[in-house]
């Protein structure tokens, strides 16, 4: 598939108040192709005076956007969702070029994003209040919930639309305004979804999008603005705690979508067919580059070497290639760092007595290319199983007891979803109680959901994306008392 004439009617500047633009200098930064090593284009390299520019726009933008309709924020929403589904192809191809997932994986990923529009276009006219009487009897109480102000908006790369369409889906109901950094491997994705919203009708000066070779720098230049209300960060728990800090100086409200480390335990009762289905599904997906990926397979001694064997049998004859061709059921790896530090915690567990089913290997060529792998008789310890893999390596350890295997699912510092496989319903849920994290996938290997909460505990996250509470995160509530005559 050729994306050259996508790519040449893509504006690739800063987008700030309606227009695109260079940055500050004219600078650039290379955006590539991890399956090829190819650069696929350049785009703008903001400056913090580029940044500061972006978050002056916001905030001189609020009120008026916030004086919006929420019919009016509703109906361009719904064309976004609309106009998506139009350019789901188009997007999905570019997203695969800079990021590696498979097209039929970054098609997905484009309706999965469109539905958070849709989702939010309903919302959007559901933003309810209060009216009580003061238990004493001598007020009124009028309970309103208004938008928060400027929000920095921050996003990963493994799922370039979905993460921004999150944030900005939201964003866009409660009546805020924003501004936008997408991650520096993936911005293309996200420069066309800007388009999009162009399209669908979003006012000048409501969505500002600054890329930039540092973060640090227009992130900070955001924070310390003394605009933003609210920053909202999907990203790893080093950069989410520094943003934590960073939000106190002005008491920010924050939300944080951080690492996971998630827990996929096959209890005793489990239906393999069903268990095996759902680790490839909550491994693979995206190659494993996902917060949710199941990072430390827990199974009940009885079925450990039937399920090992079943899933080193699926994943081991999945065909890894360029994602952008015929039949390629994964891509590579975003770039050389993720693949040295996969290759590096599967050699270091397999140095300590760990075996390799299948897989295990690099894949020669130009592209960050890892075979998917199943590993079992994990040593104690071996750091694949307290740090987040983010590659397709699935590492298996036996339990034999109900409570060791929540033990050992619970044996983390983060807490964002765990995956139980068991037959019996009640069982299963009095199980799923005691799991410490965000979300929990029983008998299914996939959790996200738009009109579901989606987000972590312990040091996953803060706050939630998505379903009834997700707009929730973008307002803030005012009082009226109003003495009774
Ligand atoms: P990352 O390095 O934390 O980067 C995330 C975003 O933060 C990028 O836009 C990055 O910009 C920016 N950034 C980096 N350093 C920054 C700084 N000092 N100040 C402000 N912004 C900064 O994470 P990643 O490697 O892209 O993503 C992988 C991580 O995201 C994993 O831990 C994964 O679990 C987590 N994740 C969580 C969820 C969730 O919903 N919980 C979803 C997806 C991913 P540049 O990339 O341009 O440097």
């Amino acid at each position: 598939m050729d994306i050259t004439p996508i790519i040449d009617k893509l504006g690739t500047g800063l987008f700030i108040n309606g227009r695109w633009r260079e940055a500050e200098g004219g600078k650039t930064i290379n955006v590539r192709n991890p399956a090829t090593g190819e650069i696929i284009t350049t785009v703008a390299d903001g400056s913090a005076a580029d940044a500061e520019e972006a978050i002056a726009v916001a905030g001189d933008t609020q009120a008026e956007w916030a004086a919006t309709s929420p019919r009016e924020r509703s109906e361009i929403l719904r064309r976004t969702f609309e106009l998506l589904h139009d350019r789901a192809d188009d997007i999905a191809a570019v997203m695969t070029a800079e990021m590696g997932k498979p097209f039929a994986e970054s098609k997905g990923e484009v309706t999965y994003g469109a539905e958070f529009f849709r989702w939010f276009s309903e919302e959007a006219v559901r933003i309810e209040g209060d009216y009580s009487q003061s238990p004493d009897g001598k007020n009124r109480m009028l309970i309103s919930r208004e938008p928060v102000g400027p929000c920095i908006l921050i996003t990963p790369w493994n799922f370039p639309l979905a993460m921004g369409a999150r944030k900005i889906g939201p964003a866009v109901a409660a009546g805020c305004t924003m501004v936008f950094k997408p991650a520096k491997l993936t911005p293309l994705t996200s420069l066309m979804l800007v388009d999009v919203l162009v399209e669908a009708g979003l006012p000048a000066g409501v969505l500002n999008l600054v890329t930039s070779d540092s973060a640090r720098r227009v992130v900070t230049a955001w924070m310390e603005s003394g605009i933003a209300r609210k920053v909202t960060f999907t990203g790893s728990t080093e950069v989410g705690v520094g943003l934590l800090k960073q939000a106190a100086d002005s008491v920010m409200k924050t939300s944080m979508e951080l690492g996971g480390n998630a827990p996929f335990v096959v209890f005793a009762d489990a239906d393999i067919d069903k268990a095996v289905e759902g680790a490839v599904v909550a491994k693979m997906r995206n190659g494993g580059e996902a917060c949710t990926a199941a990072n430390r397979m827990f199974v009940h001694s009885s079925l450990a070497e039937e399920f090992s064997s079943r899933l080193a049998e699926r994943i081991g004859s999945m065909k890894v290639g360029n994602g952008l061709d015929e039949g390629t059921e994964m891509g590579p790896l975003v770039d050389q760092d993720t693949l040295d530090k996969v290759a590096g915690l599967v050699d270091e567990a397999v140095t300590k007595g760990a075996k390799v089913l299948t897989g295990g290997t690099r894949i020669d060529g130009d592209g960050f290319f890892y075979t998917p792998t199943v590993l079992t008789d994990i040593p104690a310890d071996a750091e694949i199983r307290t740090t987040e893999i983010f590659g397709p390596v699935a590492p298996i350890v036996t339990f034999d007891t109900d409570e060791q295997g929540i033990a050992l699912a619970n044996e983390t510092e983060f807490g964002l979803v765990g995956y139980l496989f068991s037959e019996n319903v009640e069982r299963a849920l009095g199980l799923a109680d005691k799991l410490e994290v965000g979300m929990v996938g029983l008998n299914t290997g996939l959790v996200s959901n738009p009109a579901a909460p989606f987000g972590g505990v312990k040091m996953s996250g803060l706050g939630r994306e998505g379903g009834r509470v997700g707009i929730d995160e973008f307002l803030e509530v005012k009082y009226v008392a109003l003495p009774r005559s």
